[in-house]
């Protein structure tokens, strides 16, 4: 049967642990162990400066288990953050959670995303920016670090009100920091996948006690509901059900759920 242990490691180096601990401590009663002894940049950096040779979810499980390398633990937590431009418009943060349990075999993955409103800021003068550094809450933090492109190079960790104190020769163009630490818009999104994952490692298969049992896409393999009027096949994909990764035990929690809108029925509503 899994228990969380009263120690879990973690392997950061942008401070995320003032995310996760916290969550971590309150739902499972767990204490993070920290550690920064790893470059996890080695790994690849979200502004690709260095190329990121696994994807997101692989990234993560590695960390986690460099986490318990680097501790002696058995338990260990990786993370890993992408950003992705959503149509050029919005910025849309990934982040994934990777919990590793070495003596139970378990690797469990963690996500959550959403937008966070900022971007690329150019300015003809000192109005200009003062305007634009204002357009929303995640902007006018003063947490909100960004970087500043001077003498053909990106300074990084720039503070807003330095931004607004200093006198740049204009037009000047300044870029989000989007490093964890330097990010309230991303630590809410890192929160986010904390939560998934306390659901995750919460979640007990009813018939083989396994955890991770929350509602998932059956890998290459969407159904579609029956429609409520002929009970043909509709175009309405079938939402997902709890399915354990371990016995394969699948439940369906949505039992109102189970006809599909003759609305999306080729037949009814051709
Ligand atoms: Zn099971
Ligand atoms: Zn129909």
């Amino acid at each position: 049967m899994f228990t969380v242990n009263k120690q879990i490691a973690f392997l950061t180096k942008h401070d995320k642990q003032h995310q996760i601990a916290p969550i971590i401590n309150t739902e499972l009663n767990a204490e993070i162990i920290h550690t920064d002894k790893f470059d996890t940049d080695k790994l690849g950096t979200f502004d690709h400066k260095i190329q990121r040779k696994l994807r997101a979810d692989e990234a993560a499980i590695k960390k986690a288990y460099l986490a318990c390398e680097l501790t002696n633990l058995n338990q260990g937590i990786g993370s890993e953050g992408s950003f992705n431009s959503f149509m050029g418009l919005s910025l849309v943060d990934q982040e994934i959670i990777a919990f590793v349990d070495i003596e139970r075999k378990l690797e469990i993955v963690a996500m959550a995303q959403q937008s966070v409103p900022l971007g690329l800021i150019e300015a003809k003068n000192s109005e200009e920016l003062k305007r634009k550094l204002n357009t929303n809450s995640y902007i006018s933090s003063n947490s909100q670090r960004w970087m500043i492109w001077l003498n053909n190079q990106w300074n990084k960790g720039v503070k807003r009100n330095s931004l607004l104190a200093e006198e740049y020769a204009f037009p000047i163009k300044i870029e989000p920091d989007l490093r964890a630490m330097h990010c309230p818009a991303r630590q809410e999104v890192i929160k986010l996948a904390t939560q998934d994952l306390i659901k995750r490692l919460t979640s007990f298969c009813p018939q083989c006690n396994q955890i991770n049992f929350v509602e998932k896409i059956k890998p290459n393999q969407i159904e579609y509901l029956a429609c409520e009027i002929c009970s043909l096949p509709t175009n309405q994909p079938k939402p997902p059900s709890c399915i354990c990764d371990e016995c394969g035990y699948t439940e369906s929690n949505s039992d109102n759920q189970n006809k599909g809108s003759a609305f999306y029925c080729n037949y009814c509503n051709p």
